[in-house]
């Protein structure tokens, strides 16, 4: 093999390598939008419960006033009542008679409400278990995923160890030139910085057309950095391919 291909293949390798660790890093990145929204799901659910609770508790106070509401009244009947055994006309017996008998109409009014009222906040318990049941069941999708997440999440860090190895020394096979230019454009332009020519002439990354003599000069065996992007640029294997 020719100086210039191995120089290229190095490069290639160096690339597959970068590659692979872009490819691991949005896995990770990933699984934990996955597991972040899990999460939510949880925090939701214990929105929703709050909210179901705040509405079973203003029911229940509803009822409890509709309760006293009628224990005031009953007392007001029960004192127009004493008062009625002591009339002394019948002027006033009448009236008081009369007033005892709206009050007593509008007592059975508040008795009814104040069953509708207690029936409410006693149907409202159903919406209340609801709610609780769904929390426990967000919380346990969300344990049960985050320990598969943890687990997928070791695999790929362990993977990228290995991955930042494998660079490393793909890196370290670069001859002295070519790791200068390499170096500077992981630095400028990030793991995306060295790039294969592509459709046989043009720069991966921008596309631009590599005047055929600097691709004959690649193959030689000299670096080229694309005069448009100025991202380094290797022929890949597949360029030879028809
Ligand atoms: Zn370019």
């Amino acid at each position: 093999m020719s100086d210039g291909k191995k120089i290229q293949q190095a490069l290639q390798n160096v690339h597959l390598n970068l590659s692979m660790l872009t490819t691991l890093d949005e896995r990770l990145a990933r699984l934990r939008r996955r597991r972040e929204a899990a999460a939510k799901k949880v925090d939701q659910a214990k929105a929703q419960l709050d909210q179901v609770l705040a509405e079973k508790n203003a029911l229940t106070l509803a009822a409890r006033e509709k309760e006293k509401e009628m224990a005031a009244a009953e007392a007001a009947i029960n004192r127009r009542k004493e008062q009625l055994s002591e009339a002394k006309t019948n002027k006033e017996f009448q009236s008081l008679k009369e007033q005892i008998s709206l009050d007593q109409e509008k007592n059975n009014q508040l008795a009814d409400e104040t069953i509708e009222a207690i029936a409410a906040a006693e149907e409202f318990e159903e919406q209340v278990t609801a709610a609780k049941e769904e929390v426990t069941k967000a919380e346990k999708t969300a344990e049960t995923f985050r320990a598969s997440c943890d687990e997928e999440a070791k695999v790929i860090e362990d993977d990228t160890a290995q991955v930042q190895i494998d660079l490393k020394k793909a890196v370290e096979n670069l001859p002295g030139d070519f790791r200068t230019l390499y170096d500077r454009a992981i630095e400028y332009h990030g793991r995306g910085g060295l790039v294969p020519v592509i459709d046989r002439g043009y720069c991966g990354h921008c596309r631009r057309e590599i005047p055929p003599q600097f691709v004959v000069n690649l193959l030689k065996g000299e670096p080229y950095l694309c005069q448009t992007c100025g991202y380094l640029l290797f022929i890949p294997d597949d360029f030879y391919k028809p």
